[in-house]
């Protein structure tokens, strides 16, 4: 459990509660998205070729796991493309296809392309990230700091830096819009997975898989990265503040790189008496409760 929450913007009214359950498959007999009980498939909820391993059992039907399929592709062949092969990340395309050979293309200022062994090559991954946390928590007005991206160069060795080999890999696409949404799947399907089965958010569904609203809205950034103990990492907490339950996800991939996290608001619960137990219920009143934050800093 990470406990600096520095990056958030006071006053937290009263406290946080936080999980790190992990559990097994689960079973819904339902889509997570429409409510659709027709057709239905499995629903990896950590795509599996981002190690993901959990599924919910009969969780999205047909129609809504190709939108979110066509998502979880623009990600993993577009931004993390280079990445996950340098890291080895498992691939149905490469098994099947066997398109892949292992050596990535590189080309220099004179134009000349080579195709170098993937270990040999410099390691570097492109993340994008976002400074501010997801407006829906508190339903913060948006501004400039909301449109605008920054990408976070991280590095899974120590070879050097890559303008020193004189040899550049393709650049690296980074679509934010496709890369918030699957952040929020991930969020989405591990808190019905871990935390609370018969959870359902219309709102959040709708933009997971047509893009709907404002990604700032959902999506927001922490740069915690003392967490390096873990593949990927998905934790929940809820913020009780003045009688409203935002349920908050904090996703990080590859954590033990020292990436970006990112929080993602799942939307509300009614009221302290639902939050579930796998929250930390029973123990509300005693030592899972955060301190308030007592650093006053207004919202921008
Ligand atoms: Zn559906």
């Amino acid at each position: 459990m990470t406990q600096n929450l520095s990056n958030l913007k006071p006053p937290f009214r009263t406290f946080t509660l936080r999980t790190t359950v992990r559990r097994g498959n689960i079973h819904v007999k339902q889509c997570i998205y429409c409510g659709s009980t027709a057709n239905l498939t499995n629903e990896h909820t950590i795509p599996f070729s981002l190690w993901g391993q959990w599924v919910i059992r009969n969780g999205s039907c047909k129609q809504c796991a190709e939108i979110t399929s066509r998502i979880e592709l623009s990600v993993c062949r577009g931004t993390l493309d280079n990445f996950r092969q340098a890291v080895g990340a498992p691939s149905r395309r490469v098994r099947k296809k066997n398109r892949w050979n292992g050596s990535v293309q590189l080309s220099n200022d004179s134009g000349e392309v080579i195709n170098a062994p993937i270990q040999n090559t410099f390691r570097f991954g492109l993340f994008p990230q976002f400074t501010y946390l997801p407006r829906g928590i508190f339903n913060d007005v948006k501004s400039a700091e909301h449109d605008a991206l920054a990408a976070s160069v991280v590095s899974i060795s120590n070879t050097q830096h890559p303008s020193l080999s004189g040899y550049w890999s393709k650049p690296t696409k980074i679509n934010s819009d496709a890369w918030s949404r699957l952040m929020a799947k991930i969020a989405y399907g591990e808190y019905i997975r871990v935390i609370d089965k018969n959870f359902r958010c219309e709102k959040l569904a709708r933009y997971i898989l047509y893009g709907e609203g404002d990604q700032s809205y959902f999506v927001g950034g922490k740069q915690d990265r003392s967490k390096i103990d873990h593949l990927n990492d998905v934790d929940f907490c809820t913020i009780w503040e003045n009688g409203r339950c935002p349920i908050l996800a904090y996703v990080r991939l590859f954590s033990f790189l020292r990436s970006p996290s990112y929080m993602i608001y799942l939307g509300d619960l009614n009221g302290l008496e639902n939050i579930p137990d796998t929250l930390c219920k029973r123990n509300l009143a005693r030592s899972n409760i955060w301190p308030k934050f007592s650093n006053p800093q207004s919202p921008s």
